[in-house]
């Protein structure tokens, strides 16, 4: 399975990136704050709860996007391998993230961090507010409030990854597709071997 962490502070071009990488690889997409934002539609208990942290730019805790992570993957357990979109945001959510996936025999493959200067963020996620209609795209003080969360709680994410060698660290800002393609190359390198029986099978087809 190829399973990718896609990384980086809200306004980085994740969104953007993972449906490029979606098309490419057959990968089915796993966005914690899109499947937030659907219980606040769905006006379940969870999104009410989760809506007034949301909206303040804080997390919502660790067991609720777990949850929710796990229940995703029970009901996929046939795709090709998973995109991580605002997952993990925190070390607890990084290592159940490790957890879980060895429960199907798989792990995380790579994590990619698209980095941004934050005056660049600020005026990204203010345009994308005039359409999103996301009330947290909307108000500067509450897009400066998430670029804060990234920096002290989530970026320790990154070190995560980086102590299993799995991090690696992208210029955000430029053209869409130049970006794609160095994410492209990044992810080709960490594409899982052929298994064993696959290419015992392949070297016998060979033979006869
Ligand atoms: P996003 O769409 O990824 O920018 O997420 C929007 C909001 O949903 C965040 O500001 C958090 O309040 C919440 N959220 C999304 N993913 C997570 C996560 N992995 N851990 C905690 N909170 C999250």
């Amino acid at each position: 399975m190829l399973n990718i962490v896609l990384f980086g502070p809200p306004g980085a071009g994740k969104g953007t990136q993972s449906q490029k990488l979606i098309a490419r690889y057959n990968l089915v997409h796993l966005s914690t704050g899109d499947l937030l934002r659907s219980q606040i539609t769905q006006g379940t208990e969870l999104g009410l709860r989760a809506k007034k942290l949301m909206d303040e730019g804080l997390l919502v805790p660790d067991e609720v996007v777990i949850g929710m992570i796990e229940s995703q993957l029970a009901n996929n357990t046939t795709a090709a391998g998973f995109i991580f979109d605002g997952f993990p945001r925190t070390v607890p959510q990084a290592q159940s993230l490790d957890a879980l996936t060895q429960r199907y025999d798989t792990g995380v493959s790579c994590m990619i961090a698209l980095e941004v200067a934050e005056e660049e963020l600020v005026k990204r996620l203010l345009e994308r507010g005039k359409t999103s209609g996301r009330p947290d795209d909307q108000d500067e003080t509450k897009i400066r409030k998430r670029v804060t969360v990234y920096n002290t709680e989530t970026a320790q994410v990154a070190s995560y990854y980086a102590q299993q060698s799995k991090f690696h660290g992208l210029n955000g800002i430029g053209a869409i597709d130049d970006i794609f393609g160095q994410i492209c190359a990044i992810v080709d390198q960490h594409q899982p071997a052929t298994p064993v029986a696959d290419s015992q099978a392949a070297t016998d087809e060979v033979k006869a």
